[in-house]
């Protein structure tokens, strides 16, 4: 099996309301679609879902890096993973979600060719469900606390608030949150380096703990390990890093500082399911349990998160829910069901273009 030919597309998908974090809004959300067409007719399936704040991606650049690459990985073998990701790492600079896109869509021919799922191309299953929750999005404190009730009604037990934008207006947030969701909803906050600086996280951090916060993902600046670190050994909530662990060499920074209990794991940031799974195993080396997170992504990406999670006993949550609450989608064949969702059990990904 020869690659043939690469085939690059834009699409859009609308979140049901504009998705807002403390860095960014995103009224629409801007993805590209990858076709890896080869040479006995099978065509693998890869998105990349860039956020220009994170690893400053745009969909433009994304698609531009794919299109530059395509002449080069003609006449590659799609099993050569190794060789393939290191040179297209080295030539374009390591834009990590148009990797990403690549790595998926290498993989699903994999499994489309031996007919297996991609969890069996990386260690096999060790769940074939995954448990999901919804992220309330950062808005004024009765809104979240609506969204989260609506939740909880659906019968969600577990809630992912986005917050950062100062610890008083936070504090009422997850306040409200935690009165409208009851006691026995989990509550992870995300405050997406909203609070900058471990002078303002910790006593932020403090202040949430009465409202039985599970962990507290990114409360200072992404680029400032060091405060992370400050934080993760100043409070007794766990700390989880996300924008500051974007690569494997990240992951093992982390480790080095102790800046963090847990590590966010996004195919987007680290370039596909190959690093990831370096990422994990540097991770889990150290003790560091990690969750596999999501750039609102669509079923295509979504599927190889869900892969990526069957596969790995480390990892401990998946925030690969794009598919449930996205309008529309680019593919079909995920199944959640109420709060959970089957790992796709099809050959390659187990996702079709709709
Ligand atoms: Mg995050």
């Amino acid at each position: 099996m020869r690659i043939e030919r690469l085939e690059v597309e834009r699409f859009s998908l609308k979140p049901p309301i504009p998705f807002t974090v403390a860095y960014a809004s995103f009224p629409t959300l801007d993805y590209v679609l990858l076709k890896v067409h080869t040479d006995n007719g099978l065509v693998g399936l890869g998105e990349a879902a860039p956020d220009p704040e994170v690893t400053g991606e745009t969909q433009e650049s994304t698609m531009r890096v794919l299109e530059l690459a395509a002449p080069g990985l003609a006449g590659q073998d799609p099993f050569a993973l190794e060789a393939i990701l290191h040179r297209f790492e080295d030539e374009s600079f390591g834009r990590p979600s148009a990797m990403a896109a690549l790595d998926m869509a290498l993989y699903d021919l994999q499994g489309k060719a031996l007919g297996v799922p991609v969890h069996a191309l990386l260690g096999g299953s060790v769940r074939s469900v995954m448990d999901i929750y919804p992220v309330v999005p950062l808005l004024p404190p009765k809104e979240m606390a609506d969204l989260a009730a609506l939740f909880v009604g659906q019968g969600f037990d577990t809630l992912k608030l986005k917050i950062g934008t100062g610890p008083d207006e936070d504090e009422a947030r997850v306040q409200a949150v935690r009165q409208a969701a009851g006691p026995a909803t989990r509550l992870r906050v995300d405050v997406n380096q909203g609070w900058h600086t471990a002078q303002v996280a910790i006593p932020a951090i403090r202040r949430l703990m009465r409202y039985q916060v599970e962990w507290v993902e990114q409360p200072v600046d992404a680029e400032d390990l060091d405060a992370l670190a400050e934080v993760t050994r100043a409070v007794k909530v766990p700390i989880m890093v996300d924008e500051g662990c974007l690569t494997p060499r990240d992951a093992l920074a982390v480790v080095y500082k102790g800046a963090a209990n847990l590590i966010n794991i996004k195919l987007m940031k680290c370039g596909g399911l190959y690093r990831a799974l370096q990422i994990c195993a540097i991770a889990e080396a150290a003790g560091i349990p990690c969750i596999v997170g999501s750039m609102g992504e669509s079923s295509i990406a979504s599927a190889a998160g869900l892969h990526l999670l069957a596969a790995r006993r480390n990892l401990i949550a998946g925030e690969v829910i794009g598919p449930l609450f996205l309008e529309g989608d680019i593919a079909g064949g995920l199944q959640p069901e109420g709060n959970r969702i089957m790992i796709p059990a099809q050959p390659g990904l187990g996702v079709r273009l709709a």
